[in-house]
């Protein structure tokens, strides 16, 4: 079923099967990724409809039929023979009286203190920045609390470590690549005189680029495993701490603050025995609750699954459920009353210790594990908690902010 706006088209699809409530936000969100002329995706809350809107001409029967394999390819992918993880609240601060109830972007917009280069980038201004830097310091005492030392990571990464690590299996949809012209005097000569940006992007002349060795980096610890690979770990211990940009290109999923192309991670990490790893992880929770509760942040903290591509996604949502692998504190959102993950608990066991060949002193790999926070997320979820106005904010805040 089908009909014709200005805007392109709106197409409905029946999934084959009912996508049950706990896929609902995942097989939608991967619906980004299932062509490029969908410029919007939805499934209803009841799994039984999915809405696109379609950026095409013309309705034709071939559209739909291209369109509705390709969505049920994700549905069969990801719902058949999934079953429903038990979530796990370890705490539940979600009903903390918060004063406002707004959208904070328009405002944030209005008064300068956010602009938007392109989707998914942005620019922060004074007051964004200043409460982005009160986290900071939060997050340092938090990585002071475990004598955490301090790493500084660049922003590319080696396509080489994150194949390694199968990172090309689990998440090729948000993917950045980073290349460079050929060394070749022909090829940046006819550069220099054709490239030339179109509403699209940027146009250059064919075979311009040489062949992908890095990308941007996604996460912050990667790097500290792969600085850590094939030797003995020093100490057979490490805490570490290190904030990085980091890269998830999120197609049309991409939205306001909440979801960026290009972000900031603060990361603690861990690096050890089991036993240390998981203790650890633990005693940054317990930690970072007190440090919520003074910011005032209405949050709950649950098990969650990391976003996986379709063909991972049902066995590694499934492991990491088993395993009590992942906890994310998300935050409430009172404007769309949804919540935010803006920071996660994270154990992998010794995934990287066996991948990265990096060894305890009893020859048996390491287990790895962090605390990740992302820095423009948790400013956001606080400013739609709170408002603009800093009278209204918890006084440790705004003390810090305001001076
Ligand atoms: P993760 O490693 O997926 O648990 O990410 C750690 C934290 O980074 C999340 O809890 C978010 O706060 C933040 N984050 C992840 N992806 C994005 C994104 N696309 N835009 C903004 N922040 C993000
Ligand atoms: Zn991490």
């Amino acid at each position: 079923m089908s009909d014709t706006t200005h805007a392109g088209l709106t197409i409905e699809i029946t999934p084959g099967v009912d996508i049950p409530a706990h896929l609902v936000g995942e097989v939608q969100s991967k619906l980004a990724y299932v062509d490029e002329r969908i410029r919007a995706a939805e499934v209803a809350p009841s799994g039984d409809r999915i809405t696109l809107q379609v950026q095409a001409e013309e309705d034709t029967p071939q559209l739909q039929a291209e369109l509705d394999e390709k969505v049920q390819r994700v549905i069969d992918t990801m719902v058949k023979g999934a079953f429903k993880p038990k979530i796990q609240v370890l705490e539940d601060h979600l009903q903390r009286p918060t004063p406002y109830n707004q959208d904070p972007m328009q405002e944030l917009v209005a008064r300068g203190e956010v602009s938007q280069e392109a989707t998914g980038m942005f620019s922060l201004g004074p007051l964004v920045t200043r409460l982005i830097d009160y986290f900071e310091d939060q997050f340092l005492g938090l990585a002071d609390a475990f004598d955490a030392n301090p790493y500084r990571f660049p922003t590319l990464i080696p396509a080489k470590y994150l194949e390694r690590v199968n990172y090309f299996s689990a998440f090729p949809h948000s993917l950045s690549f980073v290349t460079h012209l050929r060394e070749d005097l022909d090829v940046i000569d006819e550069f220099a005189q054709h490239a030339a940006c179109d509403q699209h992007g940027l146009n250059t002349p064919p075979d311009s680029f040489a062949q992908v060795q890095a990308l941007l980096s996604p996460a912050v610890c990667y790097h500290l495993y792969f600085s850590l690979a094939d030797q003995p770990l020093p100490n057979g211990r490490l805490a570490a701490t290190a904030v990085g940009s980091c890269f998830r290109y999120e197609a049309i999923n991409l939205a306001s603050l909440e979801r960026l192309w290009n972000f900031t991670m603060r990361e603690v990490i861990f690096v050890g025995p089991k036993d240390y790893v998981l203790k650890n992880r633990e005693n940054a929770r317990q930690h970072m609750s007190q440090v919520l509760e003074e910011t005032g942040l209405a949050y709950r903290v649950e098990s969650a699954n990391d976003p996986f591509f379709i063909g991972e996604f049902r066995k590694q949502a499934a492991f990491q459920s088993a395993f009590q692998l992942k906890f994310e504190i998300r935050a409430r959102l009172p404007f769309e009353d949804s919540t935010l993950a803006v920071g996660s608990y994270n154990y992998h066991q010794d995934f990287f210790g066996r991948h990265l060949n990096i060894s305890l002193p009893d020859g048996s790999p390491a287990h790895t594990g962090c605390v990740a926070f992302g820095l423009e997320r948790i400013a956001f979820a606080f400013l739609a908690q709170y408002g603009l106005d800093v009278r209204d904010w918890p006084a440790s805040v705004r003390e810090a902010v305001h001076g």
